[in-house]
């Protein structure tokens, strides 16, 4: 079976598309004012991401996650789901959104082949979602969980940003919630962009030690899944649902990465946070010459991020090329 495997020894299985950058939201760490103007047009086309998932799926990747901006926002967005279902080597095809007209469209992009879908929730009081997200949206999103868990759909994620001021609130309720749902919600600790440097010394808040009260608590640590992300999954016998911790700034967090990414432009990075965007383009009309190119350029992958030394690469928001 074909791998592409870097040269730090890791298995590349795993790709997060992001089909545009086009957002609805207005997250206080991402796009405090909103996404300006329309989308872009020079967004990867349906054809071109069906080279990208063929030449992808025989190359090795196993998974796919499509994200932005806000990939709903797309309307052909469950051609591109059909497009990725049809490589016979794909495992799972995943979403992740902000939960944008999710009881209406989450059907049509079953139907398509989805089989993840992560929503983002920052927190369970309206207020305080209000108030991180610019959208007074929080009460929605939770019916729609609700809807898709009662069609018997059950592969669904919550994430949720660990944010230094409402961290005590929020796990709280996460807990609450997720004692009698089969959820796992995960904190992702918030990482450092270009842009966001005064909101991050302000809200920043290592999870260490929310990581340590849990196991304190009885959480366990589960083995991790073939093609999984970043997350660290804890469980615990009193709860159906599962705890995630995804710590970018902890020991070891690249050891495992399995990730590649591809921008709305079709600019290919090696790191979330590396500083070279490599141009696809040229090579989307031909799914042979573009595996040659990817088996290439994954011999660039750096061994780790220089978050450490607030190093942020190119991003100047996480709008750019989905979290
Ligand atoms: N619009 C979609 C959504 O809201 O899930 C997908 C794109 S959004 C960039 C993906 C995830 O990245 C969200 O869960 C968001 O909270 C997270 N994110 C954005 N900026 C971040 C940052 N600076 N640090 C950590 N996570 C971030």
């Amino acid at each position: 079976m074909t791998t592409l495997i870097d040269p730090h020894n890791r298995q590349l299985t795993y790709l997060r598309l992001s089909v545009t950058d086009l957002c609805n939201y207005r997250c206080s760490y991402c796009l405090p004012n909103g996404y300006q103007g329309k989308a872009k047009p020079d967004e990867l086309t349906l054809p071109e991401i069906h080279t990208i998932a063929a030449a992808f799926a025989q190359s090795g990747t196993r998974k796919v996650r499509l994200t932005g901006g806000e990939a709903t926002l797309r309307q052909d967005l469950p051609d591109i789901i059909a497009a990725i279902r049809a490589q016979p080597q794909i495992e799972s095809i995943a979403l992740t959104t902000n939960g944008h007209r999710l009881d209406k469209n989450f059907p049509i992009y079953r139907a398509a082949g989805l089989t993840k879908i992560n929503i983002s929730l920052d927190s369970f009081n309206p207020e305080t979602f209000k108030k991180i997200t610019g959208k007074d949206q929080s009460q929605a999103i939770l019916r729609s969980i609700e809807n898709i868990l009662n069609t018997g759909f059950t592969s669904i994620k919550i994430n949720t940003l660990l944010l230094r001021e409402h961290a005590q609130e929020t796990l709280h309720d996460a807990l609450d919630y997720i004692r009698t749902r089969p959820i796992a919600l995960r904190f992702i600790e918030l990482m450092q962009t270009g842009d966001n440097s005064a909101y991050f010394q302000q809200h920043h808040q290592n999870a260490l030690q929310l990581e340590q009260n849990l196991i304190q608590q009885g959480w366990q640590l589960q083995p991790r899944q073939p093609h999984a992300g970043p997350a660290r999954e804890y469980s615990h016998p009193d709860y159906i649902g599962n705890i995630g911790i995804i710590a970018p700034y902890s020991k070891d967090f690249c050891n495992s990465c399995n990730r590649l990414r591809i921008t709305a432009q079709g600019k290919m990075h090696l790191c979330l946070f590396g500083s070279v965007a490599h141009d696809l383009r040229p090579y989307l009309h031909d799914v042979g010459s573009l595996k040659n190119q990817i088996a290439q350029l994954v011999q660039q992958k750096p061994e780790h991020h220089y978050l450490h030394n607030k190093k942020v690469g190119l991003i100047t928001n996480l709008s750019m090329t989905g979290g």
